[in-house]
């Protein structure tokens, strides 16, 4: 989408701290981090938020799921633990309409959520 800023950072056409790309996903930091690790975790294809997944984008979900891990693991956070987030609309604070996975770690993280 030519209005989406996670389309233009996927495309190359605003920079990033990319750690991670392949034919499905990129990952890059937030430019806002709100814990020591905080990575965003997006497909390639736009996708506006959780509601339009379809089933056809199953493997892709999953995919971003076993790439945060990835993640998690290489930056040695996967055994104190870490909070992977997609917020949903306005109550859950979504700002950004491309669909995206937080990683969040390097601290302890509260429950419930704020
Ligand atoms: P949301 O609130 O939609 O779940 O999360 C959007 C996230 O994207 C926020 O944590 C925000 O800091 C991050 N973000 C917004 N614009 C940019 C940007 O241009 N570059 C990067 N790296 N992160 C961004
Ligand atoms: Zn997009």
């Amino acid at each position: 989408m030519s209005d989406c800023i996670f389309c233009k950072i996927a495309e190359k056409k605003i920079p990033a701290k990319i750690i991670h790309e392949d034919d499905l996903s990129l990952a890059f930091e937030d430019i806002t981090p709100q814990a020591p690790v905080h990575t965003l975790i997006i497909p390639k294809k736009h996708i506006s938020t959780t509601l339009e997944v379809s089933e056809e984008d199953s493997a892709l979900i999953g995919h971003l799921v076993r790439t945060a891990a990835t993640i998690a693991k290489n930056k040695d956070i996967d055994g104190k633990g870490f909070r992977l987030v997609m917020n949903t609309n306005a109550d859950a604070g979504q700002t950004v309409f491309h669909l995206h996975l937080h990683l969040l770690g390097g601290r302890a993280m509260h429950w419930p959520p704020g």
